[in-house]
């Protein structure tokens, strides 16, 4: 059955019908450095072992473990110290009996040792910082080593042909450290989306020009370009375009090589809101409200391109919060679903709130909120003031975003809700 474009639509089917617009973009490589968010085309293997060789895990000396036999502080056994080893360099003497080697943390262990004694278990002076060090002809051992003991053995963390990471796998610091440490500077990921963001008003201005009276500020493309870098996305701006059909048209077309189109504002029903109408010549609209609030006005469709391409477009709401709101609900699965991640979803907890949240026209409502944790372990909502769709500062202050069902005309006091957190770092 096919639906009127107009029938305003629940949060989740408007998801799912973007989502059917969007693949996961081709692999592409990357530096390592650049690729935090990405995910890997490819499995990774490593040719050598890591670490590559025995070394020890603490400053001190590598012994034979037998020669410390009954050591203690009281009669300490002592060995002559043949040698000093940095991290970085080998030894190929051998340490013999009665010998130990003054070594550093990371240094390969010297054969004939098979135990590092750390200075704590010595009679080696401390060392004050700045203070030249002092090594003794000898060193006394306060301390029976065990054999092996604070060795760290080659490939210990991974062996030459292992495959360390898989295709699939989602670049977070900790498998760029690890792609590094097997030498590793370029791999194959799947591209970012690029996403060209529209302003559109005759009453915008870009930040930092002059404002004529009754313009604004273009808030929207900054806070939507902001997003799609969070999300992983690389954003380009298209600018500004005045409320007609044709400038529109024009700046819409510089952005047809993009892998989506954002524009903001233009979409409910007044006299200039002609983003619709651009839409639906260029291209074809999906549907054009969505049940909640703020952010029901929402155009979703997709222009031609020149090849014949279609490239997907989200018409935000004008309106700062809303387009963000909008952009938090349905641009985050989008881009997550080009970049190949899985799991776009906001953690969502459940929070008592301490203020009335009213929801009188049955739409779902994203108010926004501080979430806090509270003495009691349980975690609290307050909203962070009006709930304006207007009132940026306001979603500024806010670490999340109420779930209010539709069918829920009002939340009390004390009742308990879900938050959608948007900012996980404060909760508590
Ligand atoms: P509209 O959807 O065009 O009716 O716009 C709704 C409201 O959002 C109006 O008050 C606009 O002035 C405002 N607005 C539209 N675009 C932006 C923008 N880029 N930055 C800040 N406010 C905007
Ligand atoms: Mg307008």
């Amino acid at each position: 059955m096919t639906i009127p474009t107009w029938a305003m639509i629940s949060v989740e089917e408007a998801r799912e019908r973007i989502l059917t617009f969007f693949e996961r973009l081709g692999p592409e490589p990357t530096p390592v450095i650049d690729a935090l968010g990405q995910v890997l085309a490819e499995d990774i293997l490593a040719d050598f072992d890591i670490p590559p060789l025995d070394n020890t895990a603490m400053d001190g000396y590598a012994v034979r473990a037998a020669d410390t036999e009954n050591s203690s502080e009281s009669s300490p056994k002592r060995l002559t110290v043949i040698a000093d080893l940095a991290a970085g360099y080998v030894l190929d003497t051998s340490v013999s009996n009665g010998q130990a080697v003054r070594i550093m943390t990371g240094a390969p262990i010297p054969p004939g040792a098979d135990a590092i004694v750390p200075f704590e278990e010595t009679d080696e002076p401390l060392r004050e910082p700045g203070e030249a060090p002092t090594r003794g002809d000898t060193v006394g051992v306060f301390k029976e080593a065990l054999t092996g003991a604070n060795i760290r053995r080659q490939g210990e963390d991974i062996k030459a042909g292992q495959v360390v990471l898989k295709a699939g796998r989602e670049m977070r610091p900790s498998e760029i450290g690890v792609l590094s440490s097997i030498g590793q500077t370029e791999v194959s990921v799947y591209r970012r989306p690029e996403v060209a963001i529209l302003s559109t008003g005759d009453e915008i201005v870009k930040p930092g020009e002059n404002r004529r009276k009754g313009q604004i500020y273009d808030a929207n493309a900054h806070s939507v370009a902001a997003l799609v870098k969070a999300f992983g996305g690389q954003p380009r701006l298209l600018g500004i375009a005045q409320d007609t059909v044709e400038d529109l048209t024009e700046k819409i077309h510089s952005g047809l090589d993009a892998d989506m189109i954002v524009t903001s504002a233009g979409v409910s029903r007044g006299d200039f809101d002609v983003v619709k109408d651009v839409l639906a010549r260029e291209g074809a609209i999906d549907f054009w409200t969505v049940r909640m609030k703020p952010g029901k006005p929402l155009a979703f469709g997709a222009f031609k391109a020149p090849d014949g391409r279609r490239v997907p477009h989200l018409g935000l709401p004008g309106n700062p919060v809303s387009s963000m709101v909008a952009f938090e609900l349905f641009g985050r699965p989008a881009i997550f679903k080009m970049l190949g991640r899985v799991g776009w979803e906001r953690p969502v907890v459940k929070a008592i709130t301490r203020d009335p949240v009213v929801n009188t026209d049955a739409r779902r409502f994203f108010a926004r909120c501080i979430v806090t944790k509270g003495e009691d372990g349980r975690y609290y909502a307050d909203l962070t003031g009006p709930q304006g769709s207007g009132i940026l500062t306001s979603m500024s202050a806010a670490n999340g975003l109420t779930v209010i069902p539709e069918d829920l005309p009002r939340a009390e006091p004390g009742d308990e809700i879900d938050v959608m957190m948007i900012d996980w770092e404060q909760p508590g």
